[in-house]
């Protein structure tokens, strides 16, 4: 169409999108769909949340806030964050978002442009590639294998860092695969990047208190080689149930701080006041609702994982954290988009394609267990069925 900036016909979707309208309209139409598409818990917001949220709307708190956000609530976020990493972050470096996707959107308006080169997991969250297109950068494929757990290798990652290169993408524990970075491999790489002192590093942390196991959540902000150079993503979304809210959290280094401040000033202008309310109550009221969400979720993780590998063909690691699991299905001449295509058209399930996180997703498929046990039952019958077919 002409007079539309060209850069509009590279900014990419979600298909957990797609895949969630069309679910909805298969059920329109009367058919029951179990929907393992889309990333968002199946539990509602704590109570003790709602209820702050609706005294603040009583209280009169309509109006404008800071654009980076309540002070109390940064000051949440900073105490938070020092309880879970044991580092100290000043509030006035904390931007309150609409969500933890506007840091995606304003880190990657900072540092995307024609010639820039950023690198970011393979597969990955839609949403970076989508973002890094649209800047006109390149997005540099950084492998996530199965068989290193879906971490990366820091020896491969500093080798596809070169005088272009301006930022570098890590999600752990990670959407699609719910792998948890290698301790040994952050440290590593922390080490290598001191002879990049350009480059920055973009931590999306948004699972970060949902790991199983023994899996402790690492924070590249904690390593004194890269701390000024680090921007971390975080938010109340998947923690708190919250994604309906739209409330995140970007910390910038200070050089930069000023920038993603006026991108925030000159787009969302700030969050919701009774938002940003509710979530210094989520941050520092009972806890017990996230430890219970967090059970639920590892007893679903048990019996995926378990039930997946009994299935012919189908392979599945054990994923560290998150609400994904993502097996490996082999089914003869069908690749993961016409699987995933036919478990929702047909058996009524909905899933994401691996190939749609990027080309190293292709064979896998996407299954979210914010869903009842009930349900994923129901999903591995259709699935063995599907594979016996
Ligand atoms: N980062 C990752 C890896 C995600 O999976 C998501 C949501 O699915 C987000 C960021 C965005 O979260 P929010 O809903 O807070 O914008």
């Amino acid at each position: 169409m002409d007079g539309l900036n060209k850069s509009m016909y590279d900014i990419g979707s979600d298909s957990a999108f797609a895949i969630l309208a069309r679910s909805q309209e298969l059920e329109k139409k009367g058919n029951s769909v179990i929907n393992l598409g889309i990333g968002q818990p199946d539990f509602p917001t704590p109570q003790n949340v709602v209820e702050a949220a609706v005294k603040a709307l009583r209280d009169g708190h309509h109006g404008y806030t800071s654009s980076n956000g309540i002070k109390e609530l940064r000051t949440a976020v900073a105490d938070d964050f020092y309880n879970r990493n044991n580092v100290e972050i000043d509030p006035d470096n904390i931007l309150i978002t609409p969500g933890g996707k506007s840091v995606i959107f304003y880190t990657l308006l900072m540092f995307g442009e024609p010639g820039a080169e950023i690198i970011t997991p393979d597969p990955g969250f839609i949403a970076y590639k989508s973002m890094i297109d649209y800047t006109g950068a390149t997005a540099v494929s950084l492998p996530h294998r199965m068989e290193n757990d879906f971490s990366f290798d820091a020896d491969e990652l500093l080798s596809l860092i070169n005088d272009k290169t301006k930022l570098i993408i890590l999600n752990s524990p990670a959407n699609p695969t719910g792998g948890v970075v290698s301790e040994v491999e952050l440290i590593k790489l922390a080490e290598g990047l001191l002879k990049f002192p350009k480059v920055y590093v973009l931590s999306d942390e948004i699972y970060s208190r949902i790991l199983f196991d023994n899996h402790k959540h690492l924070s590249p902000l904690k390593f004194k080689e890269i701390k000024d150079r680090v921007i971390v993503l975080d938010g109340w979304s998947k923690t708190y149930s919250m994604t309906g809210w739209r409330l995140g959290f970007g910390i910038y280094p200070k050089s930069i701080f000023s920038f993603a401040e006026k991108l925030a000033i000159n787009s969302h202008s700030c969050v919701n006041s009774a938002s940003q309310i509710a979530g210094i109550e989520a941050l520092t009221g009972d806890q017990t609702h996230v430890d219970k969400m967090i059970n639920e979720f590892n007893k679903r993780r048990e019996f995926l994982v378990t039930e997946l590998n009994k299935i012919k063909n189908v392979e599945c690691k054990k994923p560290g954290g998150a609400f994904y699991v993502f097996p490996k299905i082999i089914k003869e001449n069908m690749n993961s988009v016409e699987i995933s295509k036919y478990l929702l058209e047909k058996k009524f399930i909905a899933t994401v394609p691996g190939s749609s996180f990027g080309k190293n997703g292709e064979g896998f498929l996407r299954v979210s267990y914010a869903s009842t046990l009930d349900n994923l039952k129901i999903f591995i019958d259709c699935l063995r069925d599907f594979i016996n077919e």
